[in-house]
């Protein structure tokens, strides 16, 4: 894990959403949000990156890459690493950093798209958010791993198929007060993560004003098992 505050960074280094997926020499850089390149330096030397995964164009997913086009175009002098991102960002996200030039070679998602970056192959679904958003599953090694991104409860994880190794799931909220149908509660993620028979559940992207302990309580209830709570430097091996 390189980030997980929902929407808005959190205090005493709460980087925003990104995540670090490696498979032998595979590495995939899955959301950069404010905070995460930082972060993701602490764990894998930059020239290392196999490719970079934009889940949708809001800034807490995707700012951190204006540094990493600045490090690869000015100080690895590096171009063509692979981006996956809705379409529409190449430019949106450009328009602030004057171009990208050859830095990226940008791959634009559609529902059901599918890649293989090395060892991992990664899957996308549209999810229930209101810019383009696309969940991923990245699996190798007869592993699954399925990130939520962003999404409301009328998308779930079950779109990738059942028994996921581990579901990393936005968990913005807790139930008794949601103000957007944009995001779960963690009872929401828990009772999708349970109806998918995930393995595993980690939840994400809590509104960082909350007490984490209610979200994880409330998570496990409905997903029936103890779950797990993001956490930046958190690492899992699956
Ligand atoms: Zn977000
Ligand atoms: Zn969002």
């Amino acid at each position: 894990m390189l980030g997980c505050s929902g929407s808005y960074g959190a205090p005493a280094g709460g980087a925003c959403s990104g995540y670090l997926v490696r498979a032998g020499a595979t590495a995939v850089w899955v959301d950069c949000g404010n905070g995460t390149f930082a972060n993701l330096q602490a764990h894998l030397p930059v020239e290392d990156l196999s490719a970079v995964v934009i889940s949708h164009g809001h800034p807490d997913h995707c700012v951190d890459l204006y540094g990493l086009h600045i490090l690869l175009r000015y100080g690895l002098e590096r171009s063509g690493l692979p981006v996956y991102a809705p379409g529409g960002l190449e430019g949106a996200l450009g328009g602030l950093a004057g171009g990208f030039g050859p830095t990226f070679e940008w791959h634009v998602l559609d529902d059901g798209a599918a890649a293989t970056v090395g060892d991992l192959e990664l899957r996308f679904s549209r999810t229930d958010h209101p810019p383009p958003t696309f969940a991923v599953e990245l699996s190798g090694d007869d592993r699954r791993l399925v990130y939520t991104a962003d999404t409301g409860p009328e998308w779930s994880v079950e779109a990738f198929g059942p028994q996921a190794d581990l579901v990393l799931s936005e968990a913005t909220y807790q139930h008794a007060e949601r103000p957007t149908s944009f995001h779960l509660s963690a009872k929401q993620a828990g009772e999708a993560a349970r109806a998918a028979g995930a393995r595993q559940l980690l939840l994400t992207h809590l509104w960082p004003r909350l007490d984490p302990t209610i979200s994880v309580n409330e998570a496990s209830d409905a997903f029936g098992a103890p779950i797990t709570l993001a956490a930046p430097h958190l690492a899992i091996r699956l």
